[in-house]
């Protein structure tokens, strides 16, 4: 785990471009908004990101694409936001039954 010690020192590092969560706008599944704030996202391991009705009622806390588990999205901090915003890709896959 990396600690920054300020905003300023994430411009300094590749790291960040290239570890940064994409925190992506929506659920896959019911395209519910999940804003960065938001503590209602999960992910998995590959940042397939869905909501917590979602994963608790319908994806029984497995991930449809790849079968692993959920954990709830941290939450970036405002003043990192302003550096590396959210994603603004929706991606929408809802399951069929
Ligand atoms: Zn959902
Ligand atoms: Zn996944």
């Amino acid at each position: 785990m990396i600690f920054y010690s300020s905003v300023e020192s994430l411009f300094d590092t590749k790291l960040k471009t290239e570890y940064m969560l994409e925190l992506r706008p929506s659920c896959e599944n019911c395209n519910k908004l999940l804003p960065p704030e938001s503590n209602n996202a999960r992910i998995c391991s590959y940042e397939c990101t869905f909501c917590g009705d979602c994963v608790d009622h319908i994806l029984k806390g497995v991930c449809p694409n790849c079968g692993g588990d959920f954990v709830i999205r941290p939450i970036r901090p405002a003043k990192c936001l302003i550096i590396d915003p959210a994603s603004k890709t929706v991606i929408y896959k809802p399951l069929r039954s």
